[in-house]
């Protein structure tokens, strides 16, 4: 059979150090170097790592937030329309760090410290708002090389076309497991590692996050976060029928990761420069998108991502479960932000909404998916509201209205 590979290529992760001799951290003193894209630029920051460290071994010692890191894993994998299938899987190795070492930014030790250093503040800042909520460790996979196989029949046999899947980041919930891909040699240049944007690492743990509050609601697959808008429009779009709850589920969870990584990083952690994939439509205070279509639930936008596919129709920003998800998450946050919570209350109120939908979810479930919008967005508002002990009134309204234009038909209070 002849053999082809297509796509681009992966530039692999490097292991720095195998083994340390020996040497172990003084207790107390794990302070290491983090190699970070922020705000547009390099830095390295010193921080304290001692609370990830298990011996040399990068994990959580108490298993809370995080059970493994490992790296050097490899899987070779099959696509049939929305399913995946695993044809191959070498697992990964525990990552290890030595002492006195400062990483490389392509390093597998850089990307295992950065991304579980950001997760495990994120989910310290969760279990701290919601101490009754169970919330499960997760694995952490870094450069993770996974290649899909696709036989065509040719002239002369079939040819098996082999493509690697590269400048990705996703979360396997089934697995309970965030992957960090490596970066294709083609953009591998002068952008920024996606493991060195804390906003990356906590927007996929906020889909782990989110599939602890709502359990039954999540649904399996690997469908990756971060790539340009064609490929989300390739890959999140390749629908043929009408919309299903699923799918309105699916790009509220985008929604809610992107302002869960928002609201649990701190200003100066969590600006997206360095992925221009990302800028303007990914931006929480960003009212439009890249191509300058405005992030609203207006009648528009509506009909684009509830109509089922049209080849005539123009895709635009609205029919891309990415992108309606961003519209919840800027006006989200404008309601938020008219009434001046804190970043702490705003994630409280985010999580209250998702734990409450999470508690009801058969219910919304059994909606068709425009009522189920309708109902997803009044039970934020009740939930904003509950947090801000204020209700629907002349003061209110206004603001609820801005969040969700068809809230001035559906709430009787803020009829006019
Ligand atoms: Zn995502």
């Amino acid at each position: 059979m002849l053999e082809r590979r297509t796509g681009e290529f992966p530039s692999l992760l490097i292991k720095e150090t195998e083994t340390c001799d020996a040497e172990k951290f003084e207790a107390g003193e794990a302070a290491l170097s983090l190699s970070l894209y922020l705000n547009g630029q390099e830095t390295q920051e010193i921080r304290s790592v001692t609370h990830l460290l298990d011996g040399l071994m990068i994990r959580d010692p108490k298993r809370r937030s995080i059970s493994r890191v490992l790296y050097g894993e490899e899987i070779v994998a099959a696509r049939t329309g929305d399913q995946i299938y695993v044809l191959s899987h070498k697992s990964g190795k525990d990552v290890q760090i030595c002492p006195q070492m400062t990483y490389g930014k392509n390093s597998v030790e850089s990307a295992a410290l950065n991304t579980s250093f950001f997760i495990h503040q994120a989910y310290e800042k969760t279990q701290k708002l919601l101490p009754e909520t169970h919330i499960a460790p997760i694995d952490l996979r870094v450069g993770s090389l996974v290649s899909y196989e696709q036989q065509v029949p040719g002239r002369r046999g079939s040819i098996l076309y082999s493509t690697y899947d590269v400048d990705n980041a996703y979360y396997v919930p089934q697995e309970k497991s965030i992957i960090f891909l490596p970066h294709s040699k083609k953009r591998s240049g002068s952008f920024a590692k996606f493991w060195q944007i804390p906003t990356v690492a906590n927007h996929e743990y906020g889909h782990h996050i989110f599939a602890s509050l709502s359990p039954r609601g999540v649904r399996a697959g690997l469908e990756g976060c971060f790539g340009h808008d064609h490929d989300l429009i390739d890959s999140a779009e390749g629908r043929v029928g009408t919309r299903t709850a699923r799918d309105l589920e699916t790009a509220l969870n985008e929604g809610f990761s992107d302002l869960f990584a928002f609201y649990s990083l701190l200003p100066r952690e969590r600006s997206i420069q360095g992925i221009p994939e990302l800028i303007m439509t990914r931006e929480i205070h960003s009212p439009f998108f890249n191509n300058f279509q405005m992030k609203t639930f207006s009648e528009e936008a509506l009909l684009d991502f509830f109509s089922p596919k049209s080849e005539t129709r123009i895709q635009t920003h609205y029919a891309i479960k990415h992108s309606f998800g961003a519209i919840f998450a800027h006006r989200a946050n404008e309601l938020l932000e008219s009434f001046t919570l804190s970043d702490e209350r705003k994630l409280y109120v985010l999580l209250s909404w998702v734990k409450e939908y999470g508690k009801n979810w058969s219910r919304f479930q059994s909606y068709e998916p425009r009522t189920m919008l309708d109902e997803m967005l009044r039970l934020f508002v009740t939930t904003t509201l509950g947090e801000v002990k204020k209700s629907l009134n002349a003061e209110t309204c206004p603001k609820v209205i801005r969040f969700y234009p068809r809230f001035e038909e559906l709430l009787d209070e803020c009829r006019l």
